[in-house]
């Protein structure tokens, strides 16, 4: 995806912070961190949003989860506690379209959210 910010950062023409890599995923800081700890955990994989996974995508979202708990710890939140969020469309006010999973850790969230 040539316009796509992610997979810029991915194929690495964009620098970013990255915090975690393997063949699958990527996890890097967020530009504009609404945390004190706030990382986007992205497939490698271009997937616009939650609306377009497919049956083939379930291992990689799955590993997503697992890598979490591991940046949790690597963080040193997992019993504090921390939010993955994943905005989808206009109403979640999703603005990058490449699948992402915002780890936000550090301060307390509200509930609901805004
Ligand atoms: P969303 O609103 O869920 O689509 O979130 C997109 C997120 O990507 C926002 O939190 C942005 O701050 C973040 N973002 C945009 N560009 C970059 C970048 N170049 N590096 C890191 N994070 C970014
Ligand atoms: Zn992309």
């Amino acid at each position: 995806m040539n316009n796509c910010i992610f997979c810029k950062i991915i194929n690495k023409e964009i620098k970013s912070e990255i915090v975690y890599e393997d063949d699958d995923i990527i996890v890097f800081k967020d530009i504009n961190p609404q945390a004190p700890i706030h990382l986007l955990m992205v497939p490698k994989k271009h997937i616009q949003s939650v609306n377009d996974l497919e049956v083939l995508d379930k291992e990689v979202i799955g590993h997503i989860f697992v890598v979490a708990k591991e940046i949790a710890k690597k963080f040193n939140v997992e019993k504090d506690g921390y939010r993955i969020v994943v905005n989808t469309g206009r109403n979640a006010g999703q603005a990058v379209f490449h699948i992402h999973f915002h780890f936000l850790a550090g301060r307390e969230f509200s509930w609901p959210p805004g």
